[in-house]
């Protein structure tokens, strides 16, 4: 018998790989860091190659190191690589690398020789994001290092990429600029002599919105797992994750009762309280307080008082429910209950933070 779970509909994420891949001429890379944005990284990973994905994309070497532990033998990228990490193992283990400066470039140049092995490189521009990525000013002297190292047979400048600062806002300019911004950075990478096989750019809502940023490589993360990077639009897509728990137990209590830490909430009548053994350690955000949605006994409710750190409450009123009874938090939403989109909402954030932050150590992940 479960207490918490976290369902994952493996079908749901071949099929949202699948419609990406028909919808583009580039190949895929599904981002599979964040423990597949909380469904799992390897069943998550297997699930995208099934759809149609060749490639996978990470952010640390750790996690690149769990798909080749994994068994999985596809193309990797990490993205983000602090200094001192042992990347000789990555180079080893087959994992593309990120460079975006100098010193990071050297790192790897060093990390290719103890491997034995020339390192792969996607050399990492900056087109207006101001995260990872050299800046414009910067391309030159990276590029000319990244084309000698590899004259010298010390890596491999596999791609160039860059990622999108707007692309959830179809229509936005900064998109454009960037674009632009990454054209003019492919045509000096190409008077730096270097011919990367691989152009990439675009996250999920450009490679929904923006066929012209496709290039040789799509990088979509949210949508394989069913989620729409843009407010407003479903694309088609099947949210994977169902989170769910059992009520633990339910009590009658009087008017003018306080529920939970601070007595935030306060019945206004007498009432079905029921307890569910969820709180902010298994994911569930403390901002739900008051707001967040869960469906139990067929009726969309709303948390009554404070999320604690392992439940919360649902004041049902004179509904029959009843230790055992299923809460469901969010899904696909096909049986009316609330969606990560509704969950993401009612706290102010985005799906992505509900999902990723769902199921701790505690929840158990059930695939479907
Ligand atoms: N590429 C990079 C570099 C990312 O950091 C991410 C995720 O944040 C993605 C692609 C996938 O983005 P999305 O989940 O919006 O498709």
């Amino acid at each position: 018998m479960w207490q918490a779970e976290v369902r994952v509909d493996l079908d749901a994420i071949r099929d949202n790989v699948s419609r990406l891949r028909s919808g583009t001429a580039a190949d895929v890379m599904a981002v599979v860091k964040a423990d597949g944005y909380g469904h799992g990284i390897l069943p998550a990973a297997r699930a995208s190659l099934d759809g149609g994905a060749t490639w996978l994309g990470v952010c640390t070497l750790d996690e690149a190191l769990t798909l080749r532990r994994g068994g999985i033998t596809a193309p990797v990228l990490a993205w983000l690589l602090a200094p001192g990490l042992p990347l000789h193992e990555g180079i080893t283990a087959g994992v593309d690398l990120a460079a975006a400066s100098l010193p990071q470039l050297d790192e790897m140049v060093e990390a290719s020789r103890r491997a034995d092995r020339p390192a792969r490189l996607h050399l990492k521009i900056d087109t207006g994001l101001s995260r990872g990525g050299a800046t414009v000013a910067d391309w030159p002297a990276l590029l000319d290092a990244a084309a000698k190292a590899q004259a010298d047979g010390l890596v491999e400048v596999v791609g160039v990429w860059s990622h999108f600062v707007y692309a959830d806002m179809p229509g936005h300019p900064t998109t454009d600029r960037q674009l632009a911004v990454f054209h003019e950075g492919l045509a000096m990478v190409e008077r730096a002599g270097l011919r990367p096989r691989y152009r990439h750019l675009a996250n999920s809502a450009a490679t929904l919105t923006r066929p012209d940023t496709h290039f040789d490589l799509v990088r979509p993360g949210i949508a394989v797992y069913g989620l729409s990077p843009v407010a407003g639009e479903t694309f088609g897509l099947r949210p994977a994750m169902t989170a769910r728990a059992r009520v633990m137990l339910t009590k009658r209590v009087p008017a003018g009762t306080g529920v939970s830490y601070g007595h935030t909430y306060t019945t206004d009548r007498e009432t079905n309280l029921a307890v569910v053994p969820l709180g902010y350690a298994d994911g569930v955000p403390r901002h739900a307080s008051n707001s967040g949605p869960v469906q139990l006994g067929g009726v969309r409710r709303v948390i009554s008082g404070r999320v604690c750190m392992d439940q919360f409450v649902l004041d049902c009123g004179d509904d029959a429910v009843a230790a055992g009874d299923v809460a469901t938090l969010f899904g696909s939403g096909a049986d009316g209950e609330p969606t990560a989109d509704d969950w993401a909402d009612a706290v102010g954030t985005i799906n992505y933070e509900i999902v990723t932050r769902f199921g701790g150590s505690r929840v158990q992940r059930i695939y479907d």
